[in-house]
C-alpha cells in the first residue's frame, strides 16, 4: 500500500483518486472545494485540512489541477517545503511545457523526482481507469510510478525526458483541434452542395479524408451514435478546454521557435467560438458556426 496525497479533486482528479482508492491505497486528498474533499471521503479517501498537511508523510503526490500558475503555486508552498525526502511528485496537469520543465528542475534540485504525466480520455476515461498517461521524466522515476499509473489508465507511455509528456499532449491536441474543424468545414460545405452527410461519411471514412475527428468524433448528427453531436453537443470535451490546450500548443511553438500556422489559425477560431458564448459545448460544436445555425 504506497500513501498517496492527491491535490486537485476535480472532475478528473476525483475518480483518478477514487480508482487509487478502490486498488487499496491510502489516498490523503485536498481539494479548495468541500465538496470534493466530502466525496473522497465517501468513497474511502481521507480528507485533508490543507495541501500541506496531505503532503506530509506521502510516499507520493499526485496534481490534478487546472494551470501551470496553480501547478507552480501548489508545489512551491505546499509540496516542497513538506515533502519526506524520496517523495515522488506526479504532476497529471495539462500545463505549458516550460513550467512543467520548471517546476520539475526545482524538484531536482531539492533532490526530489518530478513526472509530468498528462493524461487523454476525459472524464469517462477517468472513472473507467482507462486513461492515456503520456509521461516525461527519468526511468527511475517512471518505473516507481507506473504501478499507479497502470490503475488510473489503460495506455501509459513513457514520452522522454522532463516536459516530454506535456509536448505529447499538446502536440497530439493540435492535431485534434486542426482536423476537427476540418472535418466540420468538410459537412458544412458537402450540407450546401446539396451531399448526403450520411454519403459524405461512407466515402471520407473509407478514403484518404478519414481521421479519428471524422470516424470516432463525427461533428454532425448520425454517422457516429456516440458522438456529442448526437446529444446537441453536450461534452465530452468542452470547446473552452480545446481552447486550453491550441493556446499551450501556442505558446510552446513560440517558446521553441516552431513554424504552426494551422495550429495558430485553429486557436483563433476556438478562441472566436468560447468568445461567442460557446464554451461549455463539446469542441466538434463548431460545426454549427461554420454551417451557420
Ligand atoms: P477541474 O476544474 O474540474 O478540477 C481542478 C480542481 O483543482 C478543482 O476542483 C479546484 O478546486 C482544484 N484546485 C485549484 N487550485 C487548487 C489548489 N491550490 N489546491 C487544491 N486544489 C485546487 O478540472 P479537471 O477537468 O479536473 O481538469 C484538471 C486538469 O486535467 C486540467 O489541467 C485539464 O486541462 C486536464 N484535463 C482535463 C480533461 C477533461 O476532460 N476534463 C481531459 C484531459 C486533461
Amino acid at each position: 500500500m504506497t500513501i498517496i496525497a492527491f491535490i486537485g479533486l476535480g472532475n478528473m482528479g476525483l475518480p483518478m483518486a477514487r480508482n487509487l482508492v478502490a486498488a487499496g491505497h491510502d489516498v490523503r486528498g485536498f481539494d479548495l472545494s468541500a465538496d470534493s474533499l466530502e466525496k473522497l471521503e465517501t468513497a474511502g479517501g481521507t480528507p485533508a485540512s490543507s495541501a500541506a498537511s496531505a503532503v506530509a508523510g506521502a510516499d507520493v503526490v499526485v496534481t490534478m489541477l487546472p494551470a501551470g500558475k496553480h501547478v507552480r503555486s501548489v508545489y512551491d508552498e505546499s509540496v516542497f517545503p513538506n515533502a519526506a525526502a524520496g517523495t515522488l511528485f506526479v504532476d497529471c496537469s495539462t500545463i505549458d511545457v516550460d513550467t512543467a520543465r520548471a517546476v520539475a528542475s526545482d524538484a531536482s534540485a531539492k533532490g526530489f523526482a518530478m513526472l509530468d504525466a498528462p493524461v487523454s480520455g476525459g472524464t469517462g476515461g477517468a472513472e473507467a481507469g482507462t486513461l492515456t498517461f503520456m509521461v516525461g521524466g527519468e526511468d527511475a522515476a517512471f518505473a516507481q510510478a507506473r504501478p499507479l499509473l497502470d490503475i488510473m489508465g489503460a495506455t501509459v507511455v513513457h514520452a522522454g525526458a522532463s516536459g516530454s509528456g506535456q509536448a505529447a499532449k499538446i502536440c497530439n491536441n493540435m492535431v485534434l483541434g486542426i482536423s476537427m474543424i476540418a472535418v466540420s468545414e468538410a459537412f458544412a460545405l458537402a450540407d450546401k452542395l446539396g451531399l448526403d452527410r450520411q454519403k459524405l461519411f461512407d466515402i471520407s471514412s473509407k478514403s484518404s479524408g478519414q481521421c479519428w475527428a471524422m470516424t470516432s468524433y463525427c461533428p454532425v448528427p448520425g454517422p457516429v451514435p456516440t458522438s456529442p453531436a448526437n446529444r446537441d453537443y453536450l461534452p465530452g470535451f468542452s470547446a473552452a478546454m480545446m481552447l486550453k490546450d491550441l493556446d499551450l500548443a501556442q505558446q510552446a511553438a513560440e517558446s521553441a521557435k516552431a513554424t504552426t500556422p494551422m495550429g495558430r489559425k485553429a486557436a483563433d477560431f476556438y478562441a472566436a467560438f468560447v468568445e461567442e458564448g460557446h464554451g461549455a459545448l463539446d469542441f466538434s460544436a463548431v460545426f454549427k458556426k461554420l454551417r451557420g445555425n
